[in-house]
């Protein structure tokens, strides 16, 4: 669901609609197959199947798959799944590809109406016909351009039937050299590709349209009334505006949104493939990236996205934001839609001498919605804290336990006093602490959270910090990945949660109000919870029947440790 408030009812969206105020609205989702989506992407996709949904319009999720040589079959699938997995559903998927042979005639035609012709310069030549060395000399055309249609023609089938090599032959539209605008100054339409098969077509073609031949196109056959597209295609619009006309084909309106960029981290594909490759993370859906497939794994909610999306807005500018700005907006949806549960990290047993028995203690999932209901927790003779709660040595500025020092445990019915501990002698690590009610003493100064022995179990919790160490990694010297944060992931294997886990687990996913998106769908990352005091927590898909896996999604304020 996305606040339409913000995004369609004022503003830019707006005006795009006001511009051509036409009914019923067809929009598309354009994406090539060539990686996995991040999150500007999630932008587009909002925007696109947004702006239609918010006018009773429909939405195409088109593949723009003209490129064999990039494509792979596991995108197709993974960019579909995070258009449902964001709650839409497209009206029909298409492929660009579908139109291979319906682009061809219209090129043919084109060629016909003395619009196209076959070049052969190559890459040097081409580049002093469109101005040389920053455009300082006159453009001009070559010789192929005063080719008769037939010259053409034939030229053309040539390509298509294979008789020349790649790059020696290419279809260029014949539009205006003298215009201001680069994209007016003949443009390449067909490339020779005889290497590689196309996942779909096969060896069927050996020439394939390019981005400017084919997208207005598409978007024409389509019947698509407002073409979103980000502000790198500016100077697009004109060329796009020129084929449709000049063949005299149904008109889309192309207007143009700024792209979200978001700092502090790379989403570039080559730059996340050698963060692959080179072991600094696990996979593409590693939760320290910021692919889509990434944050769902990690547990960030689809409309926590959304969220943060519509709060930005929509305008022509660019909009560049910082990784902590975007976990702000998770945290407060998180804040108000996840139960909470008691987990300690690196756990050490407190022994508390004078209780003689397990008491079962009933406590909310929320402090501030009832409607979460409650939970029972055993709160056991011995209990787990967690390491970093206790020190050897008290200090008057220190309020948690401590030898002679009292500290209240969450919900608990008493204080507890440490009296004594054990220490294993060759890791000079504490193993136990021996503890007493403190039934008569003040009210302590903290509150830690603790984890009973029995009805809880062990689980490993990944804790995520920043993979990289500045906002501008790519600014790093020798390149962004001299910017690796050293310990972007630490590891909890032996931490403890309380028993609450299984009903947080068994009610999943969580926000219980979920959108279509997530109900029912949704993986181990919908067991969401706070572990107080920690942070949000989300199970991993590691997770096995007997040990539950956990990411944290964001910490419970900004800037805390953990
Ligand atoms: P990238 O190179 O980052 O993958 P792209 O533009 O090549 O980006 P496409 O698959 O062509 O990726 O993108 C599909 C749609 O998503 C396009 O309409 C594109 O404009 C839009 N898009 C891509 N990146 C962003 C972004 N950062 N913010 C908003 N929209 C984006
Ligand atoms: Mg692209
Ligand atoms: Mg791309």
């Amino acid at each position: 669901v996305i606040d339409s408030e913000a995004m369609f009812k004022q503003g830019f969206l707006d005006d795009v609609f006001k511009e051509r105020p036409m009914k019923p609205v067809v929009t598309r989702f354009p994406p090539e197959p060539n990686g996995f989506l991040h999150i500007g992407h999630a932008k587009a996709i909002a925007v696109n199947f947004g702006f239609a949904k918010y006018h009773g319009g429909v939405c195409y999720l088109r593949y723009d798959d003209t490129n064999p040589e990039k494509e792979e079959e596991k995108y197709f699938t993974a960019i579909q799944d995070m258009v449902h997995w964001l709650g839409f559903t497209p009206y029909k998927i298409t492929h660009s590809s579908d139109n291979f042979q319906k682009l061809y005639d219209l090129a043919e035609k084109l060629i016909t109406l003395e619009k196209a012709y076959v070049c052969h310069c190559d890459d040097t030549e081409i580049k002093l016909q469109r101005g040389g060395e920053k455009g300082a000399t006159p453009r001009y055309r070559c010789e192929h351009a005063s080719q008769t249609v037939e010259a053409n023609l034939k030229k053309f089938r040539d390509m298509r039937d294979g008789v020349y090599k790649p790059r020696e032959a290419f279809l260029r539209m014949k539009m205006d050299m003298e215009d201001g605008n680069p994209q007016m100054w003949d443009l390449a339409a067909y490339r020779i590709k005889s290497d590689t098969p196309h996942h779909r077509t096969g060896w069927d073609w050996k020439i394939y349209p390019t981005y400017d031949f084919t997208h207005g196109l598409c978007d024409s056959f389509e019947k698509i009334t407002h073409s979103l597209c980000t502000t790198e295609f500016i100077n697009s619009r004109q060329s796009y505006e020129w084929l449709n006309k000049v063949l005299g084909v149904y008109e889309p309106m192309q207007r143009e949104y700024g792209r979200l960029n978001i700092t502090g981290t790379v989403l570039s594909k080559r730059k996340i493939q050698k963060l692959v490759d080179d072991g600094h993370v696990r996979d593409w859906d590693d939760p320290r990236l910021f692919t889509l497939v990434s944050l769902r794994r990690r547990g960030v909610p689809p409309q926590a996205i959304l969220d943060f999306i519509s709060e930005l807005g929509v305008t022509p500018s660019t909009t560049t934001i910082q990784i902590k700005r975007f976990e702000q907006s998770i945290r407060k949806y998180l804040e108000r839609t996840v139960p909470r549960l008691m987990m300690v990290l690196d756990p050490i047993p407190v022994t508390i001498e004078d209780a003689t028995e397990t008491l079962d203690l009933e406590l909310p999932f929320s402090p501030k919605d009832p409607a979460m209901g409650s939970h029972t927790v055993k709160f056991t003779p011995t209990v787990y804290i967690d390491r970093s709660d206790f020190r050897e040595v008290d200090s008057k500025d220190y309020f948690r336990l401590a030898p002679g020092k009292t500290v209240g445990l969450m919900n608990a019915p008493y204080p507890i006093k440490a009296t004594s501990f054990g220490k294993d002698e060759a890791t000079g690590k504490v193993t136990e602490v021996r503890a007493v009610f403190d039934k008569e003493g003040k009210k302590p100064k903290a509150f830690i959270t603790w984890v009973g022995t029995e009805g809880s179990q062990r689980v490993e919790a990944r804790v995520h910090n920043s993979l990289f160490k500045s906002e501008r990694p790519d600014d790093a010297e020798g390149g962004f990945l001299n910017d690796i944060h050293p310990e972007s992931e630490v590891v909890y294997p032996d931490a403890v949660i309380e028993s609450g886990i299984d009903e947080v687990k068994r009610r999943a996913p969580w926000p219980e109000a979920a959108g279509e998106s997530e109900r029912g769908k949704s993986g181990p990352e919908g067991v969401r919870f706070q572990a107080m005091r920690l942070a949000y927590f989300a199970m991993d898909s590691d997770s096995k029947d007997d040990k539950i896996v956990l990411n944290k999604i964001v910490s419970l304020k900004e800037d805390a440790g953990k």
